[in-house]
């Protein structure tokens, strides 16, 4: 929504147009009603090589496929779509920058999520059946977990006062780029994930009886360090934020760039360093129901308990969440999610070089190491 308010003022100075006013009441609406808006930008992209209007198939981008007196009617599909399935609207746009053949794919607008003609289809997850099972301890997490859903937009109309953007090629790179430093400093959010399996880490260290080797402390400070470094850059975005002609705040594109830079590597550093932790039984423990069998639960609890005084049960289940947060459910948002969501690591470095000032630095070693006559080229 932030992102489009910005766009949508700077398109409405370039072109004469209405989108923001139209935006305007949207949101009002939105917040009238307490509704939950999912933003829907990755498309399913084809040969990632080519612009949306020369790929083979045209719908693998969203597109206008018609214009009608009170609307427009959309195809295509958004993949990997995290909140629209539990929202009650979502926000399409296009998800790169776009040239002037692409004008039918330069498209944004609001679609409720009930509409007929949108369906939705699960994606898959590791160990997500597990999820099925009664007893809830091999899950791991019982209280949490998300899902990513397939959108399809089987020719949709949509009125033209939810559309906020229509044809206008030459801004889609902007929203892009505002809408992302939104996301990728709202990434501040996998630390408080990192904290829970920071917390497993050390739990599952002190029920082995290890907590207090010198090497176990050690990487529970390196996990601490990574955790609170990725908080840090967030919050340092968001702190760093400045108001926008359009009348609201955007945070540093730089520093919300390093925030989810950081983030597509630290939580698998901290992942890595938890199983360590853990030790090999993550991986190889038996199921609940052996554990409660009555011909073999006894032996299990006799083999797999660890320090004295310690309950297996719940050894067992701090074993689960941690391979839960690794390998299982939840490790889609905690690492996958993390590598990929609000883009891919290129796609924050292409920023990193933008924002970088590499020639202002430049020239602050110049000057304090003495160097004559002008700056190289290279
Ligand atoms: C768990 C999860 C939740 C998500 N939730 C949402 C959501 O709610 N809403 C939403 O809109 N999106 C969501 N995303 C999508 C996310 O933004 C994309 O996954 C991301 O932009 C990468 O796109 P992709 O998955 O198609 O990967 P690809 O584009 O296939 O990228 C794969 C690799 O190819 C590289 N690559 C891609 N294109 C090029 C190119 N032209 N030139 C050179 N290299 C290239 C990439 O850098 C990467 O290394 C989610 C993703 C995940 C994994």
């Amino acid at each position: 929504m932030n992102a489009s308010w910005t766009t949508t003022h700077l398109i409405d100075a370039a072109h004469g147009t209405a989108y923001q006013a139209r935006l305007k009441a949207f949101v009002q609406h939105v917040q009238s009603y307490n509704l939950t808006v999912g933003g829907a930008m990755t498309d399913p992209k084809g040969d990632r090589s080519k612009p949306p209007h020369a790929q083979e198939d045209p719908d693998m981008f969203v597109r206008v496929v018609d214009r009608g007196p009170d609307g427009v009617v959309l195809r295509g599909a958004k993949v990997h779509q995290t909140g629209t399935l539990n929202s009650h609207w979502m926000v399409v746009m296009p998800g790169q920058r776009l040239g002037a053949a692409d004008a039918d794919y330069a498209i944004s607008a609001a679609i409720p999520v009930d509409d007929p003609r949108v369906s939705y289809i699960l994606g898959r997850q590791s160990c997500d059946t597990r999820s099925m099972e009664p007893s809830g301890v091999d899950v791991g997490n019982a209280k949490f977990g998300g899902q990513e859903v397939t959108v399809v937009l089987d020719d949709v109309f949509v009125p033209y006062d939810r559309v906020f953007m229509d044809g206008e090629t030459e801004f889609a790179a902007d929203l892009v780029e505002r809408f992302t430093a939104y996301h990728r400093r709202s990434y501040v959010c996998k630390a408080g994930v990192g904290d829970v399996l920071i917390g497993a880490a050390a739990e599952i260290a002190d029920m082995n009886g290890v907590a207090k080797a010198s090497h176990i402390k050690d990487k529970l400070v390196e996990m601490t360090h990574l955790n609170e470094t990725i908080f840090g850059v967030g919050i340092a975005a968001s702190m760093s934020a400045k108001p926008t002609p359009a009348g609201n705040y955007e945070p540093d594109v730089l520093l919300a760039n390093i925030c989810k830079h950081h983030v597509t590597r630290f939580p698998y550093e901290i992942a890595r360093l938890a199983q360590d932790l853990a030790g090999g039984v993550v991986v190889t423990m038996p199921s609940d129901d052996d554990f409660n069998s009555e011909e073999i639960g006894a032996i299990l609890k006799k083999y797999l308990c660890a320090a004295p005084g310690v309950d297996p049960d719940d050894r067992r289940r701090v074993l689960r969440l941690i391979e839960n947060m690794t390998m299982g459910r939840n490790a889609v948002g905690y690492l996958a999610e993390s590598m990929h969501g609000a883009g891919s690591p290129a796609a924050q470095r292409v920023l990193i070089q933008k924002l970088g000032q590499i020639a202002e630095k430049r020239g602050y070693a110049r000057d304090i190491a003495g160097c004559g006559g002008a700056c190289s080229k290279a």
